[in-house]
């Protein structure tokens, strides 16, 4: 029986691996900051919250590290954790840094010391495009971070990259787009569109405070995504691939599509907040996923349109909310 490691197990991603991994019949220990605290709502909702083992550590420090991977042994880390919103890295620089460039030399660090022959998986972003995401961005675009998010996603990659080529580390990076579900918490933009224009269209009076609408995005659907991270775990030689839809929509579709699912018109709801508008964004997000599916035989199956559909159902039923 394989283990794993999942790191940031609470999170959309973690939860969907853990699935994965346990169906197919890996012994999974997911770890939070701290477990004792955390409610894992997304493993309960999934149903597999007692099929592993969930432990705490600190990616941020060295040694909890170390001691995690020796107790645990595992044949493959997936390390998700990390500080996740863009948004929230212009106000956390240095907590994002943390969080995800140092928590990621760590692992790869404590690999290196232990001298085991552990995979490593590390979560990159398509925001380390950053400016030249304009043009469809493969393996070898290079990166123009345009975040402090980006910029820490960026050493980690290089880090990954660096201990592959130096120390012959199984350890690889998917540069993931954007990939959303009803586990989305509602502090990304995709997840807040969907359960406002829920409540709207139950009722709620209030309107729906957006940021720039004329950014461009690649949007999937997160269950496909995990599957990806697992395939390149299982590549002989570890190789950082782009994983995504290799179709672009505005966030004027996405709103304009989640309010047409509940039949409503978008205009009639939405207010442009400058406030929400970032000091550098990413005016358009474009990939080019040819190498994944050359490779892993893997292609994104759902498009945006069948995201926003499944996050709509999901969202009319929890409770709280009237079901059409
Ligand atoms: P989530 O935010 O849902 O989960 C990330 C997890 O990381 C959280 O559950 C949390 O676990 C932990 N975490 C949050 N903040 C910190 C911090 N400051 N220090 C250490 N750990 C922290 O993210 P996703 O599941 O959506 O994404 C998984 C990974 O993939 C992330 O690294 C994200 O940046 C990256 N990614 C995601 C994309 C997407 O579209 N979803 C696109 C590209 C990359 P706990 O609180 O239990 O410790």
């Amino acid at each position: 029986m394989k283990r794993a490691l999942i790191c940031g197990v609470s999170g959309q991603d973690g939860s969907y691996l853990a699935r994965l991994l346990i169906s197919k019949g890996y012994e999974v220990f997911g770890s939070s900051r701290d477990a004792q605290m955390e409610g894992f709502n997304n493993l309960r909702a999934l149903g597999i919250k007692d099929e592993m083992s969930l432990l705490s550590i600190a990616t941020t420090d060295f040694r909890n590290v170390l001691q995690a991977i020796s107790q645990v042994a595992p044949d493959e880390i997936y390390n998700l954790a990390g500080q996740s919103s863009v948004a929230m890295s212009f106000e956390q620089p240095l907590q994002t840094m943390e969080s995800i460039g140092i928590s990621t030399l760590n692992f790869l660090e404590a690999i290196r010391f232990t001298g085991a022959k552990t995979k490593f998986y590390n979560a990159g972003s398509s925001e380390c495009f950053g400016a030249a995401a304009a043009q469809p961005c493969d393996e070898g675009t290079p990166f123009r971070p345009r975040s402090p998010y980006a910029v820490a996603k960026a050493a980690a990659f290089w880090s990954v990259a660096n201990y592959r080529e130096a120390y012959g580390l199984h350890a690889c990076t998917g540069i993931l787009f954007n990939h959303e579900s009803p586990l989305r918490p509602e502090r990304f933009v995709t997840r807040k569109i969907i359960s406002t224009a829920a409540r709207i269209a139950s009722g709620s009076e209030e309107k729906l405070h957006l940021g720039n609408l004329s950014i461009s995005r690649d949007w999937g659907w997160a269950p496909e995504y995990v599957e990806a991270m697992w395939m390149m775990m299982q590549l002989d030689d570890a190789q950082d691939l782009v994983i995504a839809t290799g179709h672009t929509c505005t966030l004027e579709e996405f709103v304009s599509a989640a309010f047409a699912s509940v039949g409503l018109c978008w205009r009639d709801h939405v207010v442009t907040d400058e406030k929400l508008f970032r000091p550098t964004d990413l005016t358009e997000s474009r990939a080019n996923p040819a190498m994944a599916h050359k490779l892993l035989g893997w292609r994104a199956k759902s498009a945006m349109l069948d995201v926003v559909h499944r996050m709509m159902e999901a969202e009319l039923d929890r409770p709280g909310t009237i079901n059409h």
